[in-house]
Parts: structure tokens; C-alpha cells; sequence
């Protein structure tokens, strides 16, 4: 059977839903598809999940640390990992039904449960059944990725979607790969009482962070008692009967860290191997993301790329972001429209830590590679009012502008409240305003953001 459509869209992730309902909307006869369950990543392996579980890890946190805060609990702090679990799955499964419930209440809009393979450029094959779509949409997102690493057939590995299937406390978890993802499943496996190794094979953490926000992040971890391994260049797998071992370098002293778990959190690749691009003449990257232009357009007129698996965005505000920009730019009907393009976008991102390290724009890297003349406002943490009635004085905040526009080059915000208080910074990068309209700025005490004015006030030349 071959059924028409004015839009076919691959995949409920982060924008593929929000674009089909638009289309829908607008009165296009739209068919979306989804192989596995509905939110694609962030919803059931990825954003929703962790949180749900770091929101646990922090609350066995603060009730480890009660007498701190002159709250006395009686007997040790015990965790009841089926109960965490529950509550994740609770959180995460009302997300992914709403979702489909969304989707299946719109008009116009079609859900097709399948595996969707181009058969050329302008169908798509599902079931056994071919759509054809004038406009075909992929947002096939990503999974795990899974190196060849020496030993790792021997062994029995997690992933971050495996991950959400554990309803225990593994003894000692080792995971490779420290990035946000190793970073945010360490510290909350470490709070819910399990030992814990991050090997990192870049001679720091969060490697593209500037380094003093990376030895802030692993100083907060390490102060948890969690281990963390950097350099291991020469990363081996083996077993060592009912424990995993990992050797960290091939050459001097062989060092092995000996676990019960072992989780890979080592990047992602894109869901586009089965997709049958080669029958459609979609061209990918040597990585096989899908190569699309500033309005995420691929090299076939009528094929757009959005998500991670286009490589232009790894999070679900950028994928969110490509949606808006196609939507807008294909639905605007407006010839002054502004055309939406991805190169207008502003890097920004949180790790999910307690507490958190927010970021903005380039780092003191990119800085200076820009060649561009910078000042710097730093404070402590410790000397923010709200971190230390909070009891949580641990990073700082930085701020580097241009000395000559007055533009906000870049802001690093480690600290409790660093994932919101970096919005101060984001927003007034996007009005295009010069930090100075902020260092007048009249913010509200007792918060983070408050001291951004401080900061702005007292900058000096960057090294
Ligand atoms: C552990 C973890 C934590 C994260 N935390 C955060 C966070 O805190 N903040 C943040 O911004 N980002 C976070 N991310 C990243 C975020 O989840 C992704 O960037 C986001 O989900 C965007 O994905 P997407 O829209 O590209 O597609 P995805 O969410 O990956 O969804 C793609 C969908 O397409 C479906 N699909 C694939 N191939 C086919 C096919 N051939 N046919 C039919 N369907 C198909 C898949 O089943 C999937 O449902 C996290 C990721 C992970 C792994």
C-alpha cells in the first residue's frame, strides 16, 4: 500500500513532535513515526530520567548531611534504589504517554508504531508500507556509542539505557567517558552509596571546558569520594571472575581499577545506519551525521535534517531550536521574514551536577584564539550570599567580555543555582546588548544572579 502525504516525519525526539503538530496544525496531512517509545531520548533514557534520579541522589544527599542544617535523622540514610527507580519510571513514562497521547489527539496527523527506511528521496517504508511524503523530516536522534575497546566482549556492559533498568545498588561502577553523562550517573550512583571510577581518556574532564572549570567539577566529585582516572590513553577491558577490570595505560605502570559494573559513557552516534540514506542520495559526515545546511536543509531539495543526528546540536534545546528554525522559516508566508538559521544560535549548556556548571558562549580556548582583547570578573562561590546560606559554596562564577565592543564574550557559571543564573548572561548575549546595560542591572538578593553585576563591576585584563 502507498499512501500520500504532504509530510512525513522520522522519529519522536525533541522536534520531530513539536514540527508535525505545527504542520498538522497549519493543515498539511502529516505522518510522524516511532520505532521505540515515544520522547525519543530525553524523555525515556536521557534528560527526564537522570534528573529524576539526580532529584533522588540530591535528596540522599542533603539527608546524609542533615546535621549540617541541624536536621537530625535517626540511624544511617538508606536507600531504597526499587523506590528511586519507581519514581524515575513514574516521571518518565507520564512524559512519554502524554506525548503520544498529543500526538495521537491531533488532526491531520497520522502515528505510525515502526522502523521507517527511505526507499528513495521521496518515500519512506514502514510495516511494509510505503509513504510518500513532498517534505520528509528526519529526526532520528542517537544512542550510545559502543568503541571497540580491547577485552569489552569478555565483560557485561551498561549504557545510558540499560542504566535505566537498574533497580539496585552495584557495588563499585566504573564508567568510562567523562562527560556530562559519566559525571551525572557517577555523582548520583556515588550519593545512592555505591563506590565509584570515572575514567576519562583526555588529560582532563569535560575535555572542551576551559580547565579551571574542569578541576572545579572534579574537585566537588572528588570531595564525594568518587575516583577519578584522567589520561587513560590505552583503555583495556577484562574479567577477573565475578569482577570487571580496566586497565587505564598500555605502557609504565600498568593501572587497573577493579569494579562490579562497568558503564559506557564514552559520546553518541546517530541513528543513521538503518535509515536506507544511500536510496535516497542523503549525504552523511565520516560519522554518518546527516550533512545539512544553516536552515538544516540536506543536499535533497526536500529533506531536512533536525535533532542530533545533523550534528549541529547535541541537546534538547538545540533540536527544540531546529524545529522552530524550520517551522518558521517554511510557515512564516511572510517575504520580510527573517530567515531562521542555526549559525544564530548561542552555545549554551548545564551538567547536571550538584551544584551545576552552566555555560555560555566560548571558552578562554576559543577566547583566545579569536585573537580578540578580554577582560575577566571571577568570584568565588564562597563569597555568595545565597551558596553559603544554601551551604553549598563550592565553584565560581566567570565572565570574560570584549574590551573593545563590550559584547559578552563567554560565562562559566560552577556553583548551586548555575544552571538557572546563566540565563542573566544567555539572554542579554541574544538581545545583543553590551554587558555594560547588565553591570547596571538592579538584581534581586539573595541569589546567584545578584553578585553578576558585582562581577561586571570588577574586571580585569585575561591572562
Ligand atoms: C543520559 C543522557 C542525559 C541527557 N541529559 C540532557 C540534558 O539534561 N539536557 C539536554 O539538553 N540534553 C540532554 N541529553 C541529550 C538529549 O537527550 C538529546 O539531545 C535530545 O533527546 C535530542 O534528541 P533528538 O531530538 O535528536 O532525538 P532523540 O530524542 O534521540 O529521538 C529520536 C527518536 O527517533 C526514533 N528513531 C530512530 N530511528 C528511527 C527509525 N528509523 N524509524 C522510526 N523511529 C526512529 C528513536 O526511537 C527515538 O525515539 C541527554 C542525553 C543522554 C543520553
Amino acid at each position: 500500500m502507498r499512501t500520500k502525504f504532504d509530510a512525513v516525519v522520522i522519529g519522536t525526539g525533541q522536534s520531530g513532535p513539536a514540527l508535525a503538530v505545527r504542520l498538522a496544525g497549519a493543515g498539511h496531512k502529516v505522518a510522524i513515526i516511532e520505532r521505540n517509545r515515544y520522547g525519543g531520548t530525553c524523555v525515556n533514557t536521557g534528560c527526564t530520567p537522570t534528573k529524576t534520579l539526580v532529584a533522588s541522589a540530591y535528596a540522599a544527599h542533603l539527608a546524609r548531611n542533615g546535621v549540617d542544617y541541624g536536621v537530625m535523622i535517626d540511624g544511617p540514610v538508606k536507600i531504597d534504589m526499587k523506590r528511586v527507580k519507581a519514581r524515575k519510571d513514574a516521571v518518565a513514562g507520564r512524559a512519554s504517554e502524554n506525548l503520544e497521547q498529543w500526538l495521537k489527539g491531533t488532526r491531520n496527523l497520522t502515528v505510525i508504531h515502526g522502523h521507517a527506511r527511505f526507499d528513495s528521496a521521496k518515500t519512506v517504508r514502514v510495516n511494509g508500507e510505503v509513504l510518500e511524503g513532498d517534505r520528509i523530516f528526519v529526526n532520528v536522534g542517537g544512542r550510545a556509542l559502543v568503541p571497540p575497546l580491547p577485552g569489552l566482549g569478555q565483560v557485561q556492559y551498561l549504557t545510558n539505557s540499560s542504566m535505566m533498568d537498574i533497580d539496585f545498588l552495584p557495588e563499585h561502577l566504573i564508567i568510562i567517558g567523562g562527560s556530562y553523562i559519566g559525571l551525572e550517573f557517577g555523582q548520583m550512583y556515588r550519593r545512592f552509596g555505591a563506590q565509584v571510577t570515572i575514567i576519562e581518556k583526555m588529560p582532563q574532564i569535560i575535555g572542551r571546558e576551559d580547565p579551571e572549570v574542569s578541576a572545579g567539577v572534579a574537585d566537588i566529585l572528588r570531595k564525594e569520594g568518587i575516583a577519578i582516572e584522567t589520561g587513560a590513553d590505552c583503555i583495556r577491558v577484562q574479567k577477573h571472575g565475578d569482577r570487571i577490570g580496566v586497565t587505564l595505560d598500555c605502557t609504565g605502570t600498568l593501572r587497573e581499577v577493579l569494579g562490579t559494573h562497568l558503564l559506557l559513557a564514552m559520546g553518541r552516534v546517530p541513528n543513521t545506519d538503518d535509515l536506507g540514506l544511500e536510496s535516497a542520495g542523503i549525504k552523511t559526515d565520516t560519522r554518518g551525521y546527516i550533512a545539512v545546511d544553516d536552515q538544516l536543509r540536506t543536499n535533497v531539495p526536500g529533506v531536512w535534517a533536525i535533532g542530533d543526528c545533523n550534528g549541529r546540536g547535541a541537546f534538547t534545546h538545540t533540536s527544540y531550536n531546529d524545529y522552530e528554525i524550520v517551522a518558521d522559516n517554511l510557515l512564516s508566508g511572510d517575504a520580510q521574514h527573517e530567515v531562521r538559521k542555526v549559525s544564530d544560535r548561542i552555545t549554551a549548556y548545564a551538567l547536571f551536577i550538584a551544584p551545576p556548571p552552566g555555560r555560555v558562549g566560548m571558552t578562554d580556548d576559543e577566547i583566545r584564539k579569536s585573537g580578540r582583547r578580554a577582560l575577566v570578573g571571577k568570584r568565588p562561590m564562597s563569597r555568595v550570599n545565597r551558596a553559603v546560606e544554601k551551604g553549598e559554596t563550592e565553584g565560581f562564577m566567570k565572565i570574560t567580555v570584549d574590551a573593545d565592543t563590550k559584547e559578552i564574550l563567554g560565562t562559566a557559571i560552577l556553583g548551586v543555582g548555575g544552571d538557572e543564573a546563566i540565563h542573566c548572561i544567555l539572554d542579554v548575549m541574544y538581545a545583543k546588548a553590551p554587558y555594560t546595560v547588565l553591570r547596571r542591572a538592579v538584581n534581586i538578593h539573595p541569589t546567584v544572579a545578584e553578585l553578576i553585576p558585582t562581577v561586571l563591576g570588577e574586571l580585569t585584563p585575561m591572562a
